[in-house]
């Protein structure tokens, strides 16, 4: 048996989740248990993975197990961009075959998406408002020079956004210029996380506070968790930055930790003060140079500006309050109106990467597959991975599977203490040099 140490710990500021009525968990996994269908991981890619299986195999029992409650990973500590264009628009011109198939899948992640919240009537403040790339500085407008160049090139329609129009649409003057890109969702991620778990067929069954604390792959495959064990005939492992544990894409993928900030809710006054309606989001041209933010519909603002590297994903108390102090001295830069102190909530949450951008997914040995590793945009990339790990595992021909295979595997990384130096120096660079942005 491989043991798993390898755990989820996840800090309890998730402001998403604590701005939600309390949702009733799933109970832990308690007795010895066979199935033939086992997905371990409840984020996007589990939860889409898990009811793909369910209508791939109706007569079959396909159990989902998460380590932690579902509203506590990382799929619900995002910002709630679900991204329909691929990262490097702009960046890698010679290849729009990849980009149009990136655009493919992540489209086909959104339908499915939209189509259960709507069957479902999940409240997860899902809306059509697009998003702002802004810069607001040199660097920062060459880089949307080069997003417009790539999206004429994709045929992606876009408007390109003057200082002013940005002012009136989100309430500041802080950036010089921006790219409004229609197809991106806004949503509140633990709300739309947790009303996926919620809502799966009813022949899945879900067990929370449930970690896999040890494996060993077979015929059949089987794992122990503190109070039951699984015997599973195929396994689709969806934990993203966890898989190595499992001796999955170990030395090929790494994870970094993002900080965010959620403040109170922000007044009638204070709002007309801004000058903008609720609900927007804007990312930076710089992915490093300044805040990824948010103002939700219930009037909150989000911020997320601070990457970080620890092999052991551990966020000391001191980064939480540097985070917390950097995001409030960012509204402040931008929304001069709003009083000081109104920071609630500052959580942590990872993203896992391959040096190469591929995802990790597909088969990984006879009746292991995976659905890992999402690059940072997991709400549209875990969902597709996990549909098609489904699919590729239930023998269901799916034409995106070959567009998810042609994004190539994740890279071997240089081993550790390499790794750990060469990331920290790499983010070092990255931040110092989009500053001028941020
Ligand atoms: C602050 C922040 C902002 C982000 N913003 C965005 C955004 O706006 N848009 C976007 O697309 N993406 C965003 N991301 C990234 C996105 O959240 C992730 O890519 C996505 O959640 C990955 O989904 P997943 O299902 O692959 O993995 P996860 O959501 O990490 O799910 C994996 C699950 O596996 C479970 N697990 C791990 N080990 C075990 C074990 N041994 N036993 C049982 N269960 C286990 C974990 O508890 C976890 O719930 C952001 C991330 C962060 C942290």
């Amino acid at each position: 048996m491989t043991q798993i140490t390898d755990l989820p710990n996840n800090d309890s500021g998730n402001g998403w989740a604590n701005t939600l009525p309390p949702r009733l968990a799933c109970s832990p996994l308690s007795e010895d248990i066979s199935c033939d269908w086992l997905v371990i991981g409840a984020g996007f890619a589990g939860l889409a993975a898990a009811r793909r299986l369910s209508e791939n195999n109706p007569e079959d029992r396909v159990v989902i197990v998460d380590a932690c409650k579902v509203g506590d990973g990382a799929s619900a500590r995002n910002s709630g961009f679900v991204i329909d264009l691929p990262h490097n628009v702009g960046s890698d011109l010679d290849n729009l075959d990849m980009q149009h198939r990136s655009l493919r899948l992540a489209r086909a992640a959104v339908t499915q998406l939209e189509d259960i919240v709507q069957t479902n009537a999940i409240d997860c403040q899902w809306s059509h408002r697009g998003q702002y790339m802004a810069a607001a500085s040199d660097k920062g407008e060459a880089v949307l020079d080069g997003f417009s160049s790539g999206l004429d090139a994709l045929g992606e329609s876009y408007q390109k956004v003057s200082a002013d129009d940005l002012n009136s649409a989100i309430g500041t003057s802080y950036y010089r210029r921006a790219i409004f890109t229609p197809g991106t969702i806004l949503m509140q991620p633990a709300a739309l996380v947790c009303g996926l778990a919620d809502t799966l067929p009813e022949s899945v069954e879900l067990y929370e506070d449930t970690p896999v604390t040890s494996s060993r792959f077979g015929s059949p495959h089987q794992f122990s968790t503190p109070n039951g064990s699984i015997r599973a005939r195929q396994v689709i492992l969806a934990v993203n930055g966890f898989a190595p544990a499992f001796n999955i894409l170990k030395g090929r993928v790494f994870s970094l930790q993002l900080l965010a900030s959620m403040t109170r809710v922000l007044s009638d006054g204070e709002l007309v003060k801004l000058g903008c309606e609720p609900d927007w989001g804007l990312v930076p041209a710089l992915p490093f140079g300044g805040p990824t933010m948010r103002l939700t519909q219930d009037r909150r603002l989000v911020m997320r500006s601070v990457f970080s590297y620890r092999h052991s994903r551990h966020v000391s108390a001191g980064q939480y309050q540097k985070a917390g102090a950097l995001q409030a001295r960012q509204i402040q830069a931008r929304f001069g109106a709003l009083p000081a102190g109104i920071i609630k909530h500052t959580w942590a949450g990872n993203i896992t990467l391959s040096q190469n951008f591929a995802p990790g997914f597909g088969k990984q040995a006879d009746g292991v597959y995976s659905a890992v590793c999402q690059n940072g945009v997991g709400v549209t990339k875990g969902t597709i991975s996990g549909i098609l790990a489904a699919d590729l595992a239930s023998g269901r021909d799916n034409p995106l599977i070959s567009d998810m295979e042609t994004l190539g595997v994740p890279c071997r990384l240089p081993p550790r203490p390499f790794l750990d130096l060469g990331i920290t120096a790499k983010l070092k660079w990255w931040v110092r040099s989009s500053r001028v942005d941020g």
